[in-house]
C-alpha cells in the first residue's frame, strides 16, 4: 500500500497482495496454471534463480497466483513473510519437520486438532521428537513443561472442538525465558480477531480451507513470522513440495476479500446463539468463548476481538439423542469442515477428531455426544428456530 496510514483489517481484506498491475490489466488476480516460466535472457534467469530479482522458475518453489495469496495472510497477520501449503496439515507438518530435529522437545496442549494431535503422538516421537501434552487450561501445568526443559511451544486458541482458550501472551513469554520457539494455530480466530504475533508468538498458521477460503470449496495452509523461520520452512517445503496449487489460491484469495465481512456477521450470529442454547432445557452444556460462564472468557475477552463462529453443545441424553437431533437441522450440512458461508454440524467422531480412536476422543476429554456447530452468515433467527425445531423433534417438547 502507498498510503501512509496503514487501513483498517476490513480494507486489507479486499486490497492486501492485490494492488500489483496484473496481466494485461486485470482487476483479479489471474489463475497461472504454469509449472515453469521461460527466460530468453539466461543471465536475468540465473538472476531470479539466486533470488537477487524477483521472479518464478518452477511451480514447486513459486506460483505467481499462490504469492499473492501469501502476501494478502502475510499483511492480515501483519508478518514478516509467509509461505503456503497444500493443506492445513502440511503447514503445520512442515512447520515441525522442518525447524525440529532429534532430540528436541515440543510442549503441547492436549486438546490441539486431532491430526494434529497424530504428529503428536504417532509421527514426532519415530523421529526421536519429544512431545509432552498438557492439561490444555491449566496453565501452571504448561509453565512447568515448558521450564523443564522445551525447543517449541505448540498452541491452538479456541480449540477444536471444546472451544478452550489458553493465554498466548502469559505462555510466550515463559516459551522465550526458555529459548523456544511459539507457533500457534490460529485457524478458528482468523487474524480478524486475534494476532498471535502481537500477542508474543513466532509463527502463526492456519487451516486456509476453513474461515479464509470460507466457501469448502478449496484446501490450504499457511505459515507466517519472521523472514529467517519463514526461509526455512518454505526450503523444506520447495524440496518435499507439499505446494498450494494455483487454483485454489484464486479460491482461497477470493474467499478472503469478505473475510472480515463473515467474521463479523459469524461471531455475532454465534454469540446469540450460544446465549440462546445456554437458557435451553434440553441443553445440558455449550462451550462458547463469549459466554460469561466459559472458564477462559476473561482471557478470551483480553486477546480476541470477538469470540468467533464456532460452537459446541451437548443435548440431554446419549449419543441416541444427538442421532435423533443432528438429521433434522434443516439449515445445517451434517459435514466434517467448518468455517464455511453455510452452518456445518456434526459429532467430533466424525469431524475434528475423525483421524483418532474412541480411546484416544475419551483421553483427550472430548465427549461423543458433543455437537459441534459451525455457525454460517444465514439469519441467526432462522438458525435458532432451525435448532429449537430439532430439540422439539428430539424430545417431544
Ligand atoms: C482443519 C484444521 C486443521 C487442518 O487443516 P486441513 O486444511 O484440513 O489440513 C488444523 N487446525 C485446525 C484448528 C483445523 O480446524
Amino acid at each position: 500500500m502507498n498510503n501512509t496510514k496503514q487501513p483498517k483489517i476490513g480494507t486489507q481484506c479486499v486490497w492486501a497482495g492485490e494492488e500489483s498491475a496484473f496481466w494485461k490489466r486485470s482487476t483479479q488476480t489471474p489463475v497461472v496454471h504454469s509449472v515453469s516460466f521461460g527466460y530468453n535472457d539466461i543471465e536475468h534467469w540465473q538472476k531470479v534463480g539466486r533470488g537477487e530479482t524477483d521472479g518464478h522458475i518452477y511451480g514447486r518453489n513459486t506460483n505467481p497466483t499462490v504469492a499473492v495469496f501469501e502476501d494478502k495472510v502475510r499483511q492480515l497477520e501483519n508478518a514478516t513473510a509467509a509461505t503456503s501449503f497444500a493443506s492445513g496439515m502440511a503447514a503445520i507438518s512442515n512447520t515441525f519437520f522442518s525447524l525440529l530435529a532429534p532430540g528436541d522437545r515440543i510442549v503441547s496442549i492436549k486438546d490441539s486438532y486431532g491430526g494434529t494431535n497424530k504428529l503428536f503422538i504417532e509421527f514426532l516421537p519415530r523421529f526421536q521428537i519429544e512431545v509432552t501434552l498438557c492439561d490444555t487450561t491449566d496453565h501452571a501445568a504448561i509453565e512447568t513443561a515448558i521450564t523443564s526443559g522445551c525447543d517449541m511451544l505448540y498452541l491452538e486458541t479456541p480449540t477444536n472442538p471444546t472451544l478452550k482458550v489458553v493465554d498466548i501472551q502469559k505462555l510466550a513469554q515463559v516459551a522465550h525465558k526458555q529459548g523456544a520457539l511459539v507457533v500457534a494455530d490460529n485457524t478458528f480466530a482468523t487474524p480478524i480477531l486475534q494476532n498471535p504475533l502481537a500477542l508474543g508468538a513466532d509463527l502463526v498458521l492456519h487451516s486456509a480451507t476453513k474461515y479464509l477460503g470460507g466457501h469448502a470449496d478449496a484446501l490450504g495452509g499457511v505459515v507466517c513470522g519472521s523472514q529467517e523461520l519463514i526461509d526455512k520452512i518454505y526450503h523444506f517445503r520447495e524440496i518435499t513440495g507439499a505446494v498450494l496449487d494455483p487454483m485454489s489460491a484464486y479460491l482461497l484469495l477470493r474467499g478472503m476479500k469478505t473475510l472480515d465481512l463473515r467474521i463479523q456477521r459469524q461471531s455475532a450470529s454465534a454469540l446469540q446463539i450460544a446465549r440462546y442454547l445456554e437458557n435451553h432445557p434440553h441443553v445440558t452444556d455449550v462451550f462458547y468463548p463469549g459466554l460469561k460462564r466459559h472458564p477462559q472468557h476473561t482471557i478470551a475477552k483480553r486477546q480476541m476481538k470477538a469470540f468467533g463462529g464456532m460452537i459446541s453443545f451437548m443435548i440431554r441424553g446419549d449419543f441416541e439423542s444427538v442421532r435423533a437431533f443432528l438429521p433434522q437441522l434443516k439449515y445445517a450440512h451434517r459435514a466434517a469442515n467448518l468455517g464455511a458461508v453455510e452452518t456445518i454440524a456434526g459429532p467430533p467422531a466424525t469431524t475434528s477428531h475423525v483421524e483418532c480412536s474412541d480411546e484416544e476422543r475419551a483421553a483427550m476429554g472430548i465427549p461423543d455426544s458433543l455437537i459441534r456447530y459451525s455457525v454460517g452468515i444465514e439469519d441467526a433467527d432462522d438458525l435458532i428456530a432451525d435448532i429449537e425445531q430439532a430439540l422439539v423433534y428430539t424430545f417431544g417438547t
